[in-house]
């Protein structure tokens, strides 16, 4: 008889190291460099990969393999591995598989690093990139090259809120033997499994809504087995490893990750319905609002909106600093995916190296507000963003 598949809530909270001699009922942080061998033997066989086991934590430690055991069973990938950064993962996740000469295909709306990664960085080890409009999907078929070994794209966008048709990627990328890589920061693996629709990497700033209570820095690269080996191999000696106590945490955080997700979305949701009803708000963007231009696919990808929403106030550039300004409650800081609700500005922060055109491109208008909506009394949020308004008009 099949087994039968356990539901996300357990696998998140049943996956675990297996208990010491101690017989302790929650994981402990395996805080140490090495670990020893019982003999010279096993030595020769696991440096030989003939049997698997630790050695050193910069190849990898029980806490970072209990959280990423969990995070493939969550994603529906096989095999995964931590990192010290989301920025760390992305990069890896790129330079495992790309040389010199080959072409990476992105969509435009990208992480600001990520941008400063193919615009900056890899062109110095000849390896160049297309960026495709997001409201232009004939562009990414067109924009193939015989070189192109990758598709690298995030969905929902930060912070356009725009959306990418992930299972038409997946064919996309399988017609042409490409690599479809999907930065799936934004929706966590609770509201959005890209592997299912045909990605074959899944990247994570686990720093977001999978710590989310804004005190870790990290990320993961998620795949099959021949995949996550490349990417373990360049990680193993270039050493971008995530430390045993971050992944503690965030196997701790893993467990809450579906009772969260479902309150920062019915939250946002209430919000971004009140925003809309706001006279001193222009327009207001999230996936599960039926204003949003792509509502059906959003509902098609996605099991809910998410936890960021934007909105535009009336008054432009000078009027949304008022507004930050004149928050009491509400943090003004960059991260997202905090239980804090959070108010950001990108056009003078995370996307304040792109050119006012580049911005413009990827819908940053002057005047655009992001928010992470956080795990307080709605109540709350929303006394705290219209006396903000009031107090800005
Ligand atoms: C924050 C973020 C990153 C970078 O992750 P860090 O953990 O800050 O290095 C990458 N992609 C997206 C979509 C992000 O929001």
């Amino acid at each position: 008889m099949a087994e039968k598949k356990r539901h996300f809530e357990t696998e998140a909270i049943r996956n675990q190291t297996q208990r010491s001699l101690h017989r302790e009922h929650s994981v402990p942080i395996y805080a140490t460099s090495s670990f020893v061998f019982e003999d010279a033997e096993q030595a020769r066989a696991m440096f030989a990969d003939e049997i698997q086991g630790n050695i050193y934590t910069r190849f990898s430690n029980p806490n970072n393999d209990e959280f990423i055991d969990k995070l493939c069973a969550l994603e529906g990938a096989e095999a995964g591995i931590a990192t010290a950064s989301g920025m760390a993962a992305m990069f890896i996740s790129i330079a495992s598989f790309l040389r010199s000469g080959d072409h990476i295909l992105a969509s435009r709306s990208l992480f600001g690093s990520t941008h400063q990664i193919l615009t900056q960085l890899l062109p110095r080890w000849g390896i160049n990139h297309t960026y495709v409009d997001i409201h232009q999907p004939e562009g990414w078929e067109k924009h193939i090259q015989p070189s192109t070994k990758m598709i690298f794209v995030e969905t929902p966008s930060n912070p356009g809120l725009d959306l990418l048709d992930l299972e038409w990627l997946g064919k996309l990328a399988n017609k042409h033997n490409l690599l479809l890589n999907v930065d799936n920061c934004f929706a966590t693996p609770y509201l959005q499994n890209p592997i299912a629709f045909g990605a074959h990497i899944v990247t994570h700033s686990v720093t977001k809504f999978i710590d989310g209570q804004g005190r870790t820095i990290g990320g993961a690269v998620l795949g099959s087995k021949e995949l996550i080996k490349e990417v373990k191999f360049m990680a193993r000696h270039t050493g971008p490893a995530m430390s045993p106590f971050n992944g503690w945490i965030l196997s701790k955080s893993l467990e809450t990750l579906a009772v969260r997700m479902e309150k920062h979305c019915e939250n946002a949701l209430h919000l971004a319905q009140w925003l809309e009803e706001q006279p001193d708000v222009i327009r207001v963007k999230y996936p599960f609002l039926p204003s949003h231009p792509q509502h059906e696919l959003a509902k098609k990808q996605m099991r809910l909106g998410g936890g960021i929403l934007t909105f535009e106030l009336k008054g432009g550039l000078e009027r949304g600093k008022r507004f930050l300004n004149a928050l009491q409650m509400l943090s003004f800081t960059a991260n997202l995916g905090d239980t804090r609700t959070i108010c950001t500005h990108p056009a003078s922060t995370t996307h304040s190296k792109l050119s006012d055109e580049e911005r413009a491109v990827v819908g940053i208008t002057p005047g655009l507000i992001r928010l992470s909506v956080g795990l307080e009394h709605i109540e709350d949020v929303k006394d705290d963003l219209e006396q903000a308004m009031k107090n800005s008009a």
